[in-house]
């Protein structure tokens, strides 16, 4: 079994990844395990120091949609093979904070131009990565997910500007449409962090009984 949660910054993939490992791990699945993207692997470090602007070109610009798209399936393909395949082989359970719809989201949506040459050629990129069995995209307001972004103090990464939230937010919830052979639920993100754990707890029992 590989779930994936998926969402806007501040959303709560983070957090409900790691209650729904909890809450699979109290009802005796031993074998649950959490993951994300970018990874911890050495693709996925590189990754977040180009996110957070501590590695950066000498003029200060960020490297582009395609670039990140193309680093992101770099990332992916090395966290399939290092990670999760290795989990899954032994039977266990992943639950990954984020994968392929975040690239197909965050990298579609930054390169403007309405996104749509952007999704078919990040599909491409993504074509042979491992298929998740399911994915939940928890759905929270652009405005409501930069409070609690701000209220974590964490400093900006690239595309957290609240246009680029917004857009997001949109995309997510259309997600579907972009990922028609894949298995996606969104749910409500609104409430508390034990009211939201329900309806993902819901989505994966409805999907798995
Ligand atoms: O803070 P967090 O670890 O969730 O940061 C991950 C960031 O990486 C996201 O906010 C998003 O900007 C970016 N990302 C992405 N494409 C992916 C995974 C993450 O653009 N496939
Ligand atoms: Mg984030």
């Amino acid at each position: 079994r590989f779930v994936v949660l998926e969402g806007i910054d501040g959303a709560g993939t983070t957090t409900q990844t790691a209650r729904l490992i909890e809450r699979l791990r109290s009802e005796g699945t031993r074998t649950a395990r959490a993951t994300r993207e970018p990874s911890d692997g050495p693709i996925g470090a590189f990754v977040r120091q180009v996110l957070t602007g501590r590695i950066v070109a000498p003029g200060g610009r960020a490297p582009g949609w395609a670039t990140m798209a193309l680093l992101f399936a770099a990332d992916r393909m090395d966290h399939v093979e290092s990670e999760i395949e290795p989990i899954l082989a032994d039977g266990g359970v992943v639950v990954s904070d984020r994968y392929d719809a975040s690239s197909l989201a965050y990298q579609s949506v930054s390169s403007g131009r309405g996104g749509e040459p952007a999704v078919d050629w990040i599909r491409v990129l993504n074509r042979h990565a491992l298929r998740p069995d399911l994915t939940i995209v928890i759905d929270l307001p652009a405005d409501v997910a930069g409070v609690r972004r701000e209220a974590r103090g964490e400093p900006a990464q690239l595309y957290e500007q609240n246009e680029v939230q917004q857009a997001l937010a949109a995309f997510y919830r259309d997600l579907a449409r972009h990922m028609p052979n894949d298995r996606i639920v969104v749910i409500d993100g609104s409430g508390t962090i034990e009211e939201v754990h329900a309806r993902v707890y819901e989505a994966y029992c409805a999907r798995f009984s």
